[in-house]
């Protein structure tokens, strides 16, 4: 049902927000009757707190983080990093993807939730849950309809000698933005990436987090409510699925808005490719 989710570059808060959507709607209310993992930590647990027999309460994402809330308060937590994806089967149904990739699967009614190449999976209990260091540190979920746009101003003003492109990266600052979204959201900006947070304004500032708001949420509506699961990202307003993105995987391509070569340049510790329009977005300081 997820089929797209391999396709797409790497999960970002909009895939996860979708996913768990999704997991919600199929999984709310039934009863687990099988919970496996090939992680033993995962199963150590299940010892004194077995997952079998609780109902499905709700499923829900925290930026890039898929929980899973059981009854009596366990939680299993999971998160995709570069290429784990879930997926829905009815029961009997054949996986789309080989046995050998699954690491985590939750049976509930004849519905199958499996989780596959998912780097990262934890039961949690309530305490635990409460407690969580990585959870508690995340920023602002940009797609909470919560969100909190002061704070996540101000925590982006904390880092003012980071690149903004790094900044957005943050999940503590802002939860939900990847890389493919970061390179769109600096060119929807029309900001430079490797531009430090010192040197933007209050208003570029506003404007970032206004545009990244409205890009997860749009690329969720879009992505739910599609006919075509196939479809992936889009930033642009083309019906042509090749023509989706501004900037990214495009580098050496003509800016689809003045003509330039889109530049792409590797940053950060995974050697990410950062891609940008030089003469849409102008370094610090050449900007009117
Ligand atoms: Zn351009």
């Amino acid at each position: 049902m997820f089929k797209d989710d391999q396709l797409s570059p790497m999960p970002e808060g909009d895939t996860i927000h979708r996913a768990a959507v999704a997991m919600h709607r199929a999984l709310a209310g039934r009863v687990v009757t099988r919970f496996e993992s090939v992680y033993p930590a995962v199963m150590r647990v299940t010892v004194d707190r077995p997952v079998v027999g609780r109902t499905i309460e709700s499923v829900a994402s925290r930026g890039k983080h898929l929980l899973i809330t059981f009854s009596g308060g366990l939680v299993l937590r999971t998160h995709m990093r570069m290429n784990g994806s879930w997926h829905l089967y009815r029961s009997g149904v054949r996986w789309q993807r080989p046995a050998r990739d699954m690491r985590v699967i939750v049976v509930a009614d004849g519905v199958e939730a499996v989780g596959f190449n998912v780097p990262v999976v934890e039961l949690l209990t309530p305490r635990e849950l409460a407690r969580h260091a990585q959870l508690n540190a995340l920023g602002p979920d940009l797609l909470d309809p919560a969100f909190d746009h002061a704070e996540a101003a101000r925590r982006m003003r904390g880092l003012e000698r980071e690149p903004v492109g790094d900044v957005l990266l943050n999940q503590r600052v802002m939860a939900g933005i990847g890389n493919v979204f970061k390179s769109e959201i600096l060119f929807l900006a029309g900001i430079e990436p490797f531009t430090p947070v010192a040197a933007l304004s209050d208003a570029d500032i506003e404007r970032l987090i206004g545009i990244s708001r409205e890009q997860l949420a749009a690329n969720v509506m879009t992505r739910i409510q599609s006919l075509n699961p196939a479809t992936g990202r889009k930033t642009t307003r083309s019906l042509d699925p090749n023509n989706a993105l501004w900037v990214y995987g495009r580098g050496g391509k003509a800016c689809r808005r003045c003509g330039a070569p889109i530049q792409a340049r590797k940053t950060g510790l995974d050697a990410r490719l950062t891609y940008w329009c030089p003469h849409c977005q102008p370094a610090a300081g050449s900007r009117p």
